[in-house]
């Protein structure tokens, strides 16, 4: 059977059926094939950042459905690269991965979205489409005009992960009874090996230990968090890569990489989740744009490179706070007006169009780019283009910023103090136009 759809995607993870979903929001037909091969059961940490997107989704209950628990008990010791706690706050939910793919599915499968139980096989052009055999089933393929590879670490087809960094391994195994209890989650790190466990309601201890290299799981299991373990030595169940990685092309004409088959972070970031279903929003839209404004194609690609680079700067960040993580939000503290009233527009200061997402496509609008290479392209919704006009006509910061009627006063003084700060103004006839990069 030749099932034709607009879109197949290739893996039920959260990154998978994120993508699905809102693509069959966006109007397409969506058929997910996913072999069903669930990741090792560890649980997993749910970030701040992952519960406000599962709002916005409106996948909050598949998240506490899956909730093992709260955080509620933690230890970490300081690494040579000083990690923080922060990666495993007190208070997160904990989640239960079997529970969570089984929650989302639900959540897809009632929003529409159709599966299918089984391994994908290599994806080969067919009329004008793909066609994605399921592997098994001789005469069982989807016809799509496009792929979705959302099959984690281990996807195939094109473009392949590249290792950023060290190598890691992490091995997962099981100790009957523990000193904590329920929900509760201890996380140890020393300078080689990083430790993470959580009770479970059936009376588990569940134990990871990541390590540089694959060097005596069992041993390192055995160590990690002896104080918290009553009886016996762990059961080592497997090891699974969790090195940093990112795809060497994030799409190509028909298909598009998401989840951990575009970035796939260190477990030390707690944050893969999080990415995984970010990059799915994203992804919907870059199809979205190439199949409804094809003419955008090449902006939408660009856009999602970019946004593949600034996820890998942040996933460095996460485990290594000595990386520059230009791509987030500057932060910079407020300033009095009575400061800006002499400072202008920079002579020669040029705007340049980025992509940018407006609503479900993807366009190009104006903006300022940074020193880091971060483009500002909207503040608070308004564009930068707007913002700045009063500053192209000559006038002064602070007549400028008495126009931005629309921000809130802490958003106008913030907003300000990047124009100072990267120096997009200065004192009339004083300022010299500062090295920057050619293109976001
Ligand atoms: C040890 C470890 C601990 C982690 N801890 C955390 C944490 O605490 N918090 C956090 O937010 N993140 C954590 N992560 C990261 C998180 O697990 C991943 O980033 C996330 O699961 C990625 O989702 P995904 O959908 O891209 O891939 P996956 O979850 O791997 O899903 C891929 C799916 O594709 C299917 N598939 C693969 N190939 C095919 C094929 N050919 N045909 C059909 N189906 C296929 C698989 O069966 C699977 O269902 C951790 C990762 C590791 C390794």
């Amino acid at each position: 059977m030749r099932t034709p759809v607009h879109i197949c995607v290739v893996g039920g993870g959260p990154a998978g059926i994120v993508t699905a979903i809102e693509l069959t929001r966006l109007g397409f037909s969506v058929h997910v094939v996913d072999a069903g091969h669930a990741k090792a059961h560890w649980p997993e940490v749910a970030s701040p950042d992952l519960i406000a997107l599962a709002e916005k989704l409106g996948l909050l209950p598949a998240l506490a459905n899956a909730a093992v628990g709260h955080l509620s008990r933690k230890i970490v010791l300081t690494s040579r690269r000083g990690l923080s706690g922060d990666h495993a706050s007190t208070g997160c939910l904990v989640l239960d991965r079997a529970r969570l793919a089984a929650s989302l599915r639900m959540a897809a499968i009632s929003k529409g979205v159709v599966f299918s139980i089984g391994t994908a096989g290599r994806m080969r052009g067919c009329e004008g489409a793909l066609e994605v055999p399921i592997l098994g089933s001789p005469r069982q393929a989807i016809i799509a005009r496009q792929v979705v590879l959302a099959g984690g670490r281990r996807t195939r087809g094109p473009g392949r992960l590249e290792l950023l960094g060290e190598r890691r391994v992490t091995f997962y195994g099981i100790a009957e009874s523990s000193l904590v209890s329920v929900g509760t989650s201890v996380f140890e790190g020393d300078q080689e090996e990083w430790s993470w466990a959580v009770a479970m309601r059936d009376g588990l201890h569940i134990l990871t230990s990541t390590l540089a290299g694959a060097s005596s799981p069992q041993a390192a299991l055995d160590r990690s968090l002896r104080p918290y373990r009553r009886n016996g030595p762990a059961r080592l169940i497997r090891g699974t890569d969790s090195s940093l990685r990112a795809a060497n092309e994030a799409l190509g004409d028909h298909w598009i990489r998401v989840g951990d088959a575009l970035v796939a972070p260190s477990p030390l970031a707690s944050n893969g989740l999080y990415a995984a279903m970010l990059s799915g929003v994203q992804a919907a839209r870059v199809l979205n744009t190439r199949m409804r404004a094809g003419e955008r194609s090449r902006i939408a690609a660009e856009f999602y490179r970019n946004l593949q680079a600034a996820s890998v700067r942040s996933s460095q960040a996460a485990v290594d706070p000595g990386a520059n993580a230009s791509g987030g939000t500057v932060l910079l503290p407020a300033m009095a007006t009575t400061d800006v009233q002499e400072l202008f527009l920079r002579p020669g200061l040029a705007i340049t169009n980025v992509p940018v997402l407006q609503g479900d496509l993807i366009d190009e609008a104006p903006a300022l780019i940074c020193r880091s290479g971060r483009a500002v392209a909207f503040v608070d919704g308004l564009p930068v283009a707007e913002l700045i006009r009063p500053l192209v006509d000559g006038k002064s910061l602070a007549t400028a910023v008495g126009e931005w009627g629309r921000l809130s006063a802490e958003t106008c003084s913030r907003f300000a103090s990047l124009l100072i700060a990267e120096a997009f103004v200065c004192p009339r006839n004083a300022c010299t136009p500062p090295k920057r990069p050619t293109s976001p």
